[in-house]
């Protein structure tokens, strides 16, 4: 059995775990390995590492940090396909999706490379005769990423990247389903020269986070999963006088007015809502059909599902994998139920689908509901699998209210050929990622990543600029050198300066 330990110190640590966790090849449904779970003891061991690094990390010179993050993007990139298959192995994702994630962790990854020119400060010559002033940022300490199992390897490198660019040293808790990949990203940041204890892995679950969440020693925390435990991260680690950025979900709608291009509103919406089998956070989950446009695309996306190849992971002819687990796939099976129930038209039904050979796989076939109506479950939960539900409105304001009135605002898009219903849409839509004509609008790594409402907690979005200045802290220096003018005992504030 494959046992995948914590990495602590630029090593596996050795110490026998109390309690492991299985790790399921989801194609097979088989138990694949045994993830360590890490008590408290464990966390504090992985921060004790990290503010052991953290002095002489913050003083490594910037062409040094950079030199190593030059080295691990390299190896990344050698390796881009080594870490795509544990993603198939242990999320069950395809492997081209796969490799389409390490893409973009690598893009964070290349950003952070840009450190030298991203951390330069502001200097003001004499703001009064003889003063100057400047501001630098400096890292904060020790930071806690905490990661779900959607993106193994990506989410992570939306986070230590730039974290450890910054001067920082980082303790990540990714997620107890998928572990490898993190483990496999720490070695090749050892082999590309990071120091020890620069970058320590610790896996678990709650007890894991609820000690990061609390533990004196780690100064912010980074987070993204679900909202109510997005939400308690949040509300936990402030009030542990950290500073907390966390990323919650989503029910993602998309706009199809009826003057739009169908053909490739259909495309967009079954491959945004079926990739990765709507394992996504910028999953497409909604559409909503203006006018009559309902019919016409339904017909064209009707006929693109029917060719969609569903199947394990490392089958090069697979489009869509299974779910993560067994109890993920019931759920979102008891939800095509529920919608039922509910009155909402089952257009196409995933459950009871299996691809040939892989029974026990945890599989679920691309679903879609038609006349779905805002107060069904359906369409107020967040699902997060392959069930796409369409929503019909006569007119483009009630779309608009529609995705302005729900509780979340990750992303959204629009599909039109009218520019100023395009620019309405970007004005007036309370969402914090938009995409026009584009149905999943990722900013790449120099822009900035982050939903608004329930889909964020804390004010700053993850990587790009945004990243930077969570992972620092701005100082501000005056200072005056051999000064002839200012002299005297003056308790009053500078009249002149
Ligand atoms: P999750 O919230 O269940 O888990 C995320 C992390 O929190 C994991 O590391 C997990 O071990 C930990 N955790 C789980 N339960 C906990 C608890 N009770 N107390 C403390 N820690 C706990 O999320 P998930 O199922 O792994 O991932 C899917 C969710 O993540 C979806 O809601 C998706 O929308 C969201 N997501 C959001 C973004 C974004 O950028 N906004 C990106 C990816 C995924």
């Amino acid at each position: 059995m494959n046992e995948i330990r914590h990495w602590i110190n630029n090593k596996p640590y050795d110490a026998q775990p109390e309690r492991w966790g299985d790790v399921y090849n989801p194609a097979t449904g088989l138990v694949a390995g045994q993830v360590a779970f890490a008590g408290v003891d464990d966390v504090d061991a992985a921060v004790a590492s990290a503010r052991a690094a953290f002095p002489g990390w913050r003083d490594t010179s910037i062409s040094a940090r950079t030199r190593i993050l030059f080295a691990f993007r390299d190896l990344v990139e050698k390796n881009r396909e080594e870490i795509a298959k544990l993603l198939v192995a242990e999320h069950g994702k395809v492997f081209t999706d796969a490799l389409g994630e390490v893409q973009r962790g690598l893009e964070v990854i290349e950003f952070a490379c840009g450190i030298p020119h991203l951390l330069k400060g502001d200097f003001s010559e004499n703001v009064s005769s003889q003063v100057d002033t400047y501001t630098m940022r400096q890292p904060l300490g020790v930071v806690a990423g905490i990661t779900p199992f959607n993106f193994p390897a990506m989410v992570p490198m939306w986070m230590y990247p730039i974290a450890i660019a910054c001067g920082n040293t980082f303790v990540l808790k990714p997620s107890e389903k998928d572990p490898s990949a993190s483990n496999f990203s720490a070695e090749l940041l050892a082999a590309a020269g990071l120091p020890d204890g620069v970058l320590n892995v610790v896996h678990g679950d709650k007890v894991a986070v609820d000690r990061i969440l609390e533990h004196p020693d780690i100064s912010g925390v980074s987070f993204v999963g679900s909202t109510p435990i997005a939400r308690y991260v949040y509300e936990t680690g402030t009030a542990h006088n950290k500073r907390v950025q966390a990323l919650g979900g989503a029910k993602n709608h998309m706009i199809v007015l009826p003057d739009a291009d169908m053909e490739l509103a259909a495309d967009s919406a079954v491959s945004a809502g079926y990739g990765s089998a709507g394992e996504r956070c910028m999953a497409i989950s909604v559409v909503v059909a203006v006018g009559d446009a309902a019919d016409r695309l339904i017909d064209k996306m009707k006929d693109r599902m029917a060719t969609l190849k569903v199947g394990p992971g490392d089958q090069p002819d697979s489009e869509m994998g299974p779910l993560v687990t067994g109890v993920h796939r019931d759920k979102v099976a008891g939800y095509i139920e529920t919608g039922e129930r509910e009155g909402a038209t089952l257009v196409a039904d995933g459950r009871g689908f299996a691809p040939e050979g892989h029974e026990s796989g945890f599989f679920l076939g691309p679903t879609l509901f038609d006349n779905v109506t805002p107060d069904m479950s359906i369409y107020r939960d967040e699902i997060f699998g392959p069930v796409l539900d369409v929503v019909r409105v006569d007119t483009y304001e009630e779309a608009i209210k529609l995705i302005n009135d729900n509780p979340w605002g990750n992303g959204t898009a629009v599909f039109t050929n009218d520019g100023g219903a395009a620019r309405k849409f970007q004005n007036e839509i309370e969402v914090g990622m938009v995409g026009i004509n584009v149905p999943i609008p990722v900013p790449l790594g120099f822009y900035s990543f982050g939903g608004w409402k329930e889909s964020i907690f804390g004010s700053h979005g993850i990587y790009g600029p945004e990243g930077i200045h969570f992972y620092t802290r701005p100082k501000v220096v005056i200072s005056r050198w051999s000064d002839p003018i200012h002299r005297g005992v003056d308790l009053g504030f500078p009249q002149q300066t």
